[in-house]
């Protein structure tokens, strides 16, 4: 399909569902659901996939769908949307805020089911008409912020015979019509570390005849951080900081035991993967220098987003098809994480940032019990989405003279 027809029948499409999908996520957000519990939601997925003649396949957890669109021998592209929710609050006082206590889509990952639903019947209709020149395979992800749906999904296949994957995110500091891209890194590492340390104990007057486990202890929140720094490119940022140190209970008696804990985020993929090794090798030869037994509990977060140079081309090309010149802002590299990292571990593919700020508005932020979005960036994020699944499919079959990709608007 050529760029300008595309774009009229994601308007055509849009003039007919926009107020359809808006009150789908209206209802998605009145009844949020946690990682791993998603059912209704799921069903209400599944209802509207089943509705467009499409087979969905729920997860055998019982949340979260895998559902392909087009068959045949071209190329397969994935499309994944999260669709949990938070342990939160609800503070907004809008008519649609949560009626669940303490569970709010306060990251937003309504909006992002709303989007790859609408996107899915638009596809259907592509696929239906002839129009889909391979496969699109649908990821209704759960329990992204556990984290973990991501390593679900890829468990039962659901990136198997995929060449490229694509996500977004709500993006609440940019206005509504705007696409967020960077190729690399765009989000971070963050991993939790517990580290134990043992010893004899004894009297604060002999330290020599026993080992000194506060002051080891001590030396091991101070050097790990320091010598970290002097291992590993300083251009990861790298950081271990601590958030929790427990040992002792009286002023005179050397403790047998304490703990320290702490978070080690990062934003490069080669540190992350040798940082447990390294922390550990650390851990140890500070440890053995005071006599103090030390093991460490290291808790693997997700990794950093990675994105494909060439998928965030298809992302770009994508965006000024389908939402005009324009549309694409330059975008930086977060401290946060997403559990999308896993599937680029395995696959290439692209995390864009899509703007749901209300121009002139006010600026949420995600986490947040008053977190909402211009629902407006639902229309944006069809039009994105369906976009850039037909682009790479286009750019994933070999060109030839009479090939529609030489005919891209
Ligand atoms: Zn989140
Ligand atoms: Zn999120």
């Amino acid at each position: 399909m050529r760029g300008r027809e595309l774009r009229g029948e994601l308007d055509a499409f849009l003039a007919e569902t926009e107020q359809d999908l808006v009150a789908f996520r209206r209802d998605l957000h009145m009844y949020p659901e946690l990682g791993f519990a998603e059912y209704r939601t799921t069903q209400r997925i599944t209802e509207r996939l089943t509705a467009a003649g499409l087979v969905p396949a729920v997860l055998p957890r019982g949340t979260g769908i895998i559902c392909d669109v087009g068959s045949g021998d071209g190329p397969t592209v994935a499309l994944r949307a999260d669709i949990d929710a938070l342990p939160l609050q609800d503070e907004k006082d809008a008519p649609y805020r949560s009626t669940v206590p303490g569970a709010c889509h306060a990251c937003g990952h309504d909006v992002h089911t709303t989007i790859l639903l609408g996107t899915s019947l638009f596809l259907a209709q592509q696929a239906a008409a002839g129009l889909l020149p391979g496969r699109v395979r649908l990821i209704f992800q759960p329990a992204e912020e556990l984290p973990g749906g991501a390593l679900e999904v890829m468990a039962q296949g659901g990136i198997s015979g995929v060449d490229r994957i694509f996500g977004l995110h709500c993006d609440p500091r940019l206005d509504v019509g705007q696409v967020g891209l960077k190729p690399g890194p765009i989000t971070s590492a963050c991993d939790r570390l517990l580290i134990r340390v043992s010893g004899p104990g004894g009297h604060t007057a002999r330290p020599h005849l026993t080992a000194d486990l506060v002051f080891a202890l001590a030396k091991i929140l101070t050097e790990l951080p320091a010598a970290l720094s002097r291992r590993i490119d300083p251009r990861s940022s790298l950081s271990l900081v601590w958030g929790r140190v427990e040992a002792g209970s009286a002023a005179n008696a050397i403790p047998d035991d304490g703990i320290a804990e702490g978070t080690v985020r990062c934003l490069d993929e080669n540190a992350w993967h040798v940082a447990p090794d390294l922390i550990k090798s650390l851990l140890e030869s500070v440890a053995g220098a005071y006599g103090v037994e030390a093991e460490m509990e290291y808790t693997r977060g997700v990794p950093p987003v990675v994105n494909d140079e060439m998928s965030v081309e298809m992302l770009a090309e994508a965006a000024q098809r389908a939402l005009g010149a324009g549309s694409v802002a330059p975008t930086q590299q977060s401290l946060g994480g997403e559990d999308f990292a896993w599937y680029l571990e395995s696959i290439p593919g692209a995390f864009a940032r899509l703007g749901t700020r209300s121009p002139g508005g006010r600026t949420y932020d995600i986490h947040q019990g008053t977190f909402d979005v211009d629902e407006g960036a639902i229309a944006m994020g069809v039009r994105l989405m369906a976009a850039t699944a037909l682009t790479a499919l286009w750019e994933s079959r070999p060109v030839t003279v009479t090939d529609p990709i030489t005919t891209l608007a």
